[in-house]
């Protein structure tokens, strides 16, 4: 599949006037099209919700459009509480409107989140006398699995639960389960996150039947009254043109075949299933748009930008590969190899390596297609590099900011109590 820009060099040239680059924007357009159809691909579960993963994006202005759609929101620190809280995802404006999915708890977390009513995700099974004992048991509860070995769909490995940190394993679940009604929990969730950035159709139906399978298990075992399965995140993006984008319609046909197959003819055709996403929500709607300041010419040929691995961190972390557009020069051949890079002092400080582009000139503008996700959230000072500006595009054209660009000061805000940062801007 082709990557199209969703803003066009001229648009940018107009936005850069007020806001310099580097800023992520995001399109409220796509974001609002692909709620839609998540939705509506869920519509036959009668209790479907999103909890959107709110370390995806953490912008209030962004998740308030998908609070439209009904969401609620997935939390797993305090400050996602908090953050969820003001937005009115708290219980005395929202029932069950917060999952809190967090693993490693800190006593004063659960007790926040018990206050504002969140549905509790027990990560392990000794947090089920931690939660007892620092913030007292909810009626409902929601357990972790972690099925251990390999995650496959069919042959391929697609990720290694063995391996992670997350979850239970099935003989913990139940005997969780049996605490948890003996002391008086009434109902029951299951959450299992198995792979990340899953780029098939076939991901989400094969961990619903694990999960729906376990829960017919669990049922049988414990009696436990199980209202809701969280399938959670994992459901990916194209991040290279090569990949065929998810298609949700059929990914939610999929998971209604197994809940038919599997759940209905048990007597758990009313469980409401819930989704964690974050990455299928918001990756695509964002981009991080950033100028070419530097050309180098040594070994290799560099390109050097105004933004850096403060912004976009995936390519230096993961080695992530984040498609970029030349604006304005779209059809123009891709015949310059270059490594295009930010002006951290570390080396694995690149957007793209040995990447085959038009031939930038300085002053041009590139355009790093899906950073909606895990973009500007993952950013961080190093080097003393401020974060950028978000900036949404709104659908009738017009661009709002929804963060400011940090500034020196923001960066100091620490040394607040010295006195020789007093008065920087
Ligand atoms: C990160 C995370 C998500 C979202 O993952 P995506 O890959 O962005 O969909 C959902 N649930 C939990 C518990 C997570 O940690």
């Amino acid at each position: 599949m082709e990557k199209k820009p969703f803003v066009t060099l001229e648009q940018v040239k107009e936005i850069a006037k007020t806001y310099p680059t580097p800023f992520h924007i995001y399109d409220e357009k796509g974001i609002r099209e692909n709620a839609e159809k998540l939705k509506k691909a869920f519509s036959w579960n009668k209790g479907f919700r999103e909890y959107f993963a709110v370390k995806a994006t953490p912008n209030p202005f962004l998740i308030n459009i998908l609070k439209e759609y009904g969401f609620g929101v997935d939390c797993s620190s305090m400050t996602e509480l908090v953050m969820a809280e003001k937005m009115g995802f708290g219980s005395d404006q929202m029932t069950d409107g917060i999952m809190f999915s967090s693993n490693a708890t800190p006593a004063e977390e659960f007790v926040y989140a018990r206050k504002l009513g969140a549905i509790i995700n027990l990560d392990d099974f000794t947090m089920v006398d931690f939660l007892e004992k620092t913030a007292g048991l909810p009626e409902k509860v929601c357990c972790r699995y972690n099925p251990g070995g390999e995650f496959k769909i069919s042959t391929t490995i697609m990720d290694n639960p063995g391996d992670a940190k997350y979850g239970m394993t099935k003989d913990q679940m139940i005997e969780a389960y049996k605490i948890l009604m003996s002391k008086g929990v009434k109902e029951f969730g299951i959450h299992a996150f198995l792979a990340s950035n899953t780029v098939t159709n076939e991901y989400y139906p094969t961990l619903a039947r694990e999960l729906f399978e376990l829960a017919v298990e669990l049922k049988e075992k414990t009696g436990a009254n199980i209202t809701f399965i969280n399938l959670s995140g994992g459901i990916g993006i194209p991040y290279t043109p090569d990949k065929e984008p998810n298609d949700i319609m059929v990914i939610g046909e999929g998971v209604k075949k197994v809940f038919d197959e599997v759940l209905v003819p048990t007597g758990l055709g009313d469980v409401a299933l819930y989704t964690e996403l974050g990455r299928f929500m918001m990756g695509p709607y964002g981009a991080l748009v950033t100028q070419a300041i530097h050309e180098k010419h040594i070994y290799k040929e560099y390109i050097g930008c105004d933004a850096c691995a403060a912004n976009l961190m995936r390519p230096a972390m993961y080695g992530a590969y984040h498609h970029i557009t030349v604006l304005g020069k779209e059809n123009e051949p891709c015949d310059h190899k270059y490594d295009v890079t930010g002006s951290l002092c570390e080396n694995n400080d690149k957007f793209a390596i040995d990447r085959m582009l038009p031939k930038i000139d300085m002053g041009d503008y590139l355009f790093i297609h899906d950073t909606g996700a895990h973009g500007f959230a993952m950013g961080y000072n190093y080097n003393g590099k401020l974060r950028s500006a978000e900036l949404l595009l709104k659908e009738d054209g017009s661009v709002q900011m929804i963060r400011r660009a940090e500034t020196i000061s923001d960066y100091l805000a620490t040394f607040d109590f010295c006195d020789i940062f007093k008065g920087v801007e």
